[in-house]
């Protein structure tokens, strides 16, 4: 086990609650609050023994902060919680082309505090966790503070305490899908898993349990951009997910099937607080017309490993038309949406049968949302009880920039050639078999 080195800290909304001053940072950029203004601010509950407590294990403190200097240090001054911190990295600091989502903020902290990449970086804004990702380092959103569902997925949330705990084991601060990946097998060394809450547009968040539309499980890094292409090979269960595409019949491995089992089997208990819960109907998003079946095999293989007869697992409950396309080789959400709307239908024969039951939907990689989206909408009409949606991971992606393929069209990825290291642009085009394309491209910085 390696120990975390260091916690850098967000400041606004995420050590201070400073909501109150929100008009006044747009309006005075570089100024200092008044005292008046300054009394409108509060210290979250627990930050002040969050910071105690990390100090007194060894772990250094730091802030990374898009705020002005003079505005951060009279919060800090005015709260007396400046002592603290062994680096305050300002925007003075690093200017504007080096605010986050830039790194540089970050990584003069890390520097400043002389520590390598065992770091955690807390904040409440998707600007907070790119800037993180961009630095290598985990970024961590905080179940203390102001809890705004967010684009982009973290590390973790991480409550006061699990913070604490967390401390000792920096690899070990991991979603649940991403920590099973890892071990290549399904067991859980600890008594607390992670996941996060999700909505169908995708934002994450510590959202209340009657609003959660599904839970994602872990990350999958695109490569779709040179940055999540590197921290993409480095990520067991980004990997491992990728081989879908890289190996036409794929098939899942059983640490994913255990996971389903589990998933199935806590789940309920989890949203209705009770232990007699349960899924009725569990199903799978579909393969398209002559793609390997891989999610429809894993439910088989769930369902006959699976005790409780009364959870009816279909694994045919959706289908795609047969000239449905393949979303990764489109660009937008638009598209996507559209392509899905269109193509992605349910069986007549089931719809009577989803009246009234709670519907679990897995699908192993939410990206847009187009696909989960377009399955709750066509259950919607057959008035289930619930539904709920379940995915392995949920992309990163963080430049919003996309290469497409001059010979074709469709999107390219970053890839790494696994003999040389060295990466390049690949055509998704690839992977398919009617109109493949090979093109590809050097990758240089
Ligand atoms: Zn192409």
């Amino acid at each position: 086990m390696s120990k975390v080195e260091a916690v850098i800290f967000d400041l606004d909304n995420t050590l201070v609650n400073t909501k109150a001053l929100e008009g006044f940072r747009k309006s005075t950029p570089g100024e200092a609050p008044s005292e008046d203004l300054l009394r409108e601010t509060k210290v979250y509950p627990k930050v002040r023994t969050i910071l105690r407590e990390i100090l007194s294990k060894g772990v250094k403190l730091a802030i990374v902060t898009n705020s002005t200097k003079r505005y951060a240090h009279a919060i800090l001054e005015f709260h007396d919680i400046k002592r603290y911190f062994g680096s305050i990295i300002t925007y003075n600091d690093v200017s504007l082309e080096g605010k986050k989502p830039s790194p540089n903020g970050i990584e003069m902290a890390m520097k400043a505090l002389n520590v390598g990449k065992k770091v955690l970086y807390i904040g409440d804004d998707e600007v907070d966790f790119n800037a993180a990702y961009a630095a290598h380092i985990k970024p961590i959103a905080p179940a203390w503070a102001s809890n705004n569902p967010i684009k982009q997925i973290p590390a973790a949330m991480l409550s006061s305490t699990y913070l604490i705990d967390e401390l000792d084991d920096y690899d070990g601060i991991k979603l649940l899908a991403e920590f099973v990946a890892r071990n290549g097998a399904f067991s859980l060394p600890k008594k607390r898993y992670y996941f996060m809450p999700m909505l169908l547009n995708g934002d994450v968040g510590a959202l209340k349990k009657e609003n959660i539309d599904a839970v994602c499980l872990g990350r999958y890094f695109s490569q779709g951009d040179p940055l999540t292409a590197l921290l993409h090979n480095k990520h067991a269960l980004s990997q491992e997910i990728y081989k879908k595409d890289l190996h036409p019949n794929y098939v899942m491995p059983e640490y994913f099937v255990d996971l389903t089992l589990f998933y199935i089997s806590k789940a309920p208990k989890f949203f209705y607080n009770t232990d007699d819960a349960r899924f009725d109907i569990v199903t799978v998003i579909p393969s398209k017309k002559g793609k390997n079946p891989r999610l429809e095999n894993m439910l088989n293989r769930v369902s006959k490993k699976y005790p409780d007869k009364a959870t009816r697992f279909i694994s045919d409950l959706f289908y795609f038309e047969d000239d449905a396309r393949s979303l990764k080789t489109l660009g937008g959400r638009d598209v996507r949406e559209a392509e899905i709307k269109e193509k992605l239908k349910l069986k007549n024969k089931y719809k009577h049968e989803i009246q009234g039951s709670k519907v679990l939907i897995i699908d192993d990689v939410f990206t847009t949302g187009a696909t989960l989206r377009g399955a709750f909408s066509l259950i919607e009409h057959c008035i289930p009880d619930r539904i709920f949606g379940v995915c392995f991971a949920k992309t990163v992606n963080i430049k919003t920039v996309d290469k497409f393929c001059p010979e074709c069209g469709r999107k390219m990825q970053c890839r790494t050639n696994r003999k040389t290291g060295k990466m390049f642009w690949g055509c998704t085009g690839y992977f398919e078999k009617t109109n493949q394309c090979r093109h590809t491209e050097d990758y240089s910085q």
